[in-house]
């Protein structure tokens, strides 16, 4: 159980200004909102401070900003979908400067119930990536307490998320985590550490280096590990098969030995795949046509790579998850952004769709997947972190979380 502060710890907030770190980093096409998932899933703890009548100040990150502030970056289409979805204004700081003299004179000019938002974090460049002194002071002069409820960047100790927390504590505020962080943390918490037997893991994607911790942490915690898309390769081969030129990380040959021989004495099932769709060449683009043909795992021609898990894999993964009470899931079976190396990954979806199972879903592209296919609303939870949710399931303490007042 969560054993910080929660926006509902926060008391007498009529008339009080808070400033709540929201993760609004929402995919853009030529300026328009292709998925406003994470605009949806910060309304609670907006509505909820609406209603106590404290003044609400949103600040959050938007894409990476490599070359400095600009106006494709720039927050103003989430104000927009942000005032639709509230059904009231919301005042946008547009000054690329985020904390500034336009935001000072904003929100001095708030109404109890009123909604500013702040400028695109990253237009600061390291002063919030690096967690700078002056910046997290600036944010925390804006407000009298803080909520942090952007759960997709509560992996990064950044200052929006937990350099501002030591200024609002200074001056004797509180610090608390959101709706949405509270959600996450119960629903990746409790399957993680306690969870309702059999607990199932499925892992893909593309590395095995991105996952190495996840993959030694889940085998403790779960009954069944399931490992497809790119990163199986290296583990079949670590067993002696030849994977042809499929993805392979051959310094990451002995790991995988080691996480074989660690589910075997923990008396923990490991599934690999048994079979593989493969093809003489990735596609390109990675949506166009493409020549499949269906081999066992261990017979994997030289000159093909496997781009998907097989049917027979399919039907293994997908009865495995079906036989589960709890399942985990990060990471596509194959390279599912085209439609011939999709089936994998539809089908692990599918038996995730089908259970009575707890179903969670770990960010990136396992929910955009399920989100693709339709079946969002038959899984217990998706995660709207991918590297953050990765980062609970590998054990490690979120700086966003950390960063709460104890209660
Ligand atoms: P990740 O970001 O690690 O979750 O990896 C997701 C990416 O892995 C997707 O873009 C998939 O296309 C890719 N992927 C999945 N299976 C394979 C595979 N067998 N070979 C190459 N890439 C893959």
């Amino acid at each position: 159980m969560l054993n910080k502060k929660t926006v509902d710890d926060l008391k007498d907030l009529k008339g009080k200004r808070v400033l709540v770190r929201c993760d609004f980093n929402v995919p853009l096409k030529e300026g328009a909102i292709t998925d406003d998932t994470r605009i949806t899933a910060a309304l609670p703890t907006i509505q909820k401070l609406i209603g106590e009548g404290a003044k609400v100040i949103l600040c959050s990150h938007l894409g990476k900003v490599k070359n400095g502030p600009n106006e494709g970056e720039s927050l103003a289409p989430v104000a927009e979908r942000l005032s639709e979805k509230l059904g009231k204004p919301v005042v946008f700081v547009s000054d690329y400067n985020v904390t500034g003299e336009a935001a000072t004179s904003a929100v001095a000019a708030m109404q109890e119930g009123d909604v500013v938002l702040l400028q695109n974090t990253r237009f600061r460049g390291s002063e919030e990536t690096k967690n700078g002194e002056q910046f997290s002071k600036e944010l925390a002069d804006l407000a009298d307490d803080y909520v942090c409820d952007a759960f997709g960047s509560s992996h990064r100790a950044h200052a929006s998320v937990e350099g501002v927390t030591k200024f609002i504590s200074a001056k004797g505020g509180s610090n608390a985590v959101g709706y949405l962080m509270q959600k996450e943390i119960d629903f990746l918490g409790n399957a993680v550490e306690n969870p309702v037997r059999p607990f199932v893991a499925i892992l893909g994607g593309a590395k095995v280096a991105d996952k190495l911790n996840v993959i030694s942490n889940l085998l403790e915690k779960c009954d069944t590990l399931i490992i497809g898309g790119g990163m199986a390769f290296t583990f079949l081969k670590a067993q002696g098969m030849g994977v042809g030129n499929s993805l392979v990380d051959d310094t990451k040959l002995d790991y995988c030995r080691e996480m074989i021989e660690k589910a075997e004495k923990l008396g923990k099932k490991l599934l690999l795949p048994v079979d593989a769709a493969v093809a003489s060449a990735f596609p390109n683009p990675i949506d166009g046509p493409v020549d499949v043909t269906v081999v066992p795992a261990s017979e994997i021609p030289d000159d093909k790579m496997g781009l998907d898990i097989g049917p027979e894999t399919a039907k293994l993964f997908a009865d495995a998850a079906k036989s589960a009470k709890t399942v985990v899931w990060n990471g596509p079976m194959g390279v599912f952004e085209n439609p011939t190396l999709a089936a994998g990954t539809i089908a692990v979806a599918r038996a995730l769709a089908e259970t009575e199972a707890t179903t969670i879903i770990g960010g990136g592209d396992s929910a955009a997947a399920v989100n693709q296919l339709g079946f969002a609303d038959k899984m217990s939870h998706i995660s709207t972190g991918g590297g953050a949710s990765l980062e609970f399931l590998e054990g490690k303490a979120l700086p966003g979380v950390m960063a709460a007042d104890d209660k």
